[in-house]
């Protein structure tokens, strides 16, 4: 393990101002779940640590009828087995409750999952198709970043010596389902190969009046799939229109061939798990 010098804030403003004041070279550790592994095995040398874990404000999980609101420090096991969550956030739900095993997701934030940017997050399809928006401080000031915005390439995001300090999702109307499910190679214990997030709001006649579909570890960051988007809009959500928009997702996915499967192989599993997905998602909206 090698070393570096560690301050614990207590304040977000603490913590910018210990990012301000070290300069250049500083990391923030939320659970330490991506960052100590990097460090210990990756050879990530940050100059050094600001640990985040003291700052209150970063742990508040709590909805209202305009939405919910996501410490940066909320733990996945908090997020998962939280009723309202469970109830209109669904696809959140799916995501943190299959991230590690029990151990990790007691360490693991939110805020941590969405800041190491990697395009296998299991929060990052959910987030993307509940429309979030992360919310930051710097020495500048806040500015609120679009989820879809926030991410810039593998391990990449806009921040820029900046604390993330909450995650907001706009509240569901009722007529609304979501759904993420992943695929990895090993049961337990692994990382996505393919995710697949679907948003769906139908309207009193039960056609789809909105959809949104995300995709993970298909492309450099998260992406939304557009053309599935619009194949499956507009009408109702049959097997046949959620096929048509299962392939028409299979075409937007850009996959690498690596340990976890060839790109061929991912490229049929966003067609089979988007066309799942968004079955699974219209009976969540059913009710
Ligand atoms: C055994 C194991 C299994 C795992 N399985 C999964 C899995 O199935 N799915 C999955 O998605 N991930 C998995 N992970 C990865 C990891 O658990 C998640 O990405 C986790 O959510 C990261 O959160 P953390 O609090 O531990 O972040 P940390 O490791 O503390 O930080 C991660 C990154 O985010 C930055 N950061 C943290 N908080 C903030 C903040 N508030 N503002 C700005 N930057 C910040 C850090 O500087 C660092 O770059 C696994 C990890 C382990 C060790």
């Amino acid at each position: 393990m090698r070393r570096f010098d560690y301050y614990r804030a207590i304040s977000v403003d603490e913590a910018i101002a210990l990012l301000n004041e070290h300069g250049e070279g500083g990391m923030l550790l939320s659970g330490g779940t991506d960052l100590l592994v990097q460090i210990k095995e990756a050879g990530l040398a940050p100059a050094y640590v600001v640990g985040l874990s003291g700052i209150d404000e970063l742990r508040e999980l709590r909805s209202n009828g305009d939405g919910l609101h996501i410490g940066a420090g909320v733990l996945m096991h908090e997020v998962a087995s939280d009723g309202t969550v469970q109830a209109q956030y669904s696809a959140l739900c799916d995501g943190a409750g299959v991230v590690g095993s029990r151990q990790t997701r007691n360490m693991a934030t939110v805020g941590g999952n969405v800041c190491n940017a990697a395009p296998s997050a299991d929060t990052g399809p959910p987030l993307s198709v509940l429309d979030a928006t992360v919310h930051v401080a710097g020495g500048g000031g806040t500015r609120e970043v679009a989820i879809d915005d926030f991410w810039t390439g593998p391990g990449r995001t806009v921040l820029d010596s900046e604390v993330v300090t909450h995650i907001t999702v706009p509240a569901p109307p009722a007529n609304a389902g979501s759904f993420y499910e992943r695929h990895t190679p090993r049961q337990i214990m692994d990382i996505a190969a393919v995710g697949t997030a679907v948003y769906v709001e139908l309207d009193g006649d039960g056609n789809c009046s909105q959809a949104r579909i995300a995709l993970g570890a298909v492309a450099p960051t998260v992406v939304r799939a557009p053309a599935a988007e619009a194949a499956l809009s507009g009408g109702p959500i049959t097997a046949a229109r959620a096929a048509e928009a299962g392939r028409a997702a299979a075409g937007e996915a850009t996959p690498i061939s690596d340990q976890r499967g060839s790109a061929e192989f991912r490229t049929h599993l966003v067609e089979v798990m988007t066309t799942r997905s968004i079955l699974h998602a219209a009976e969540r909206a059913q009710g």
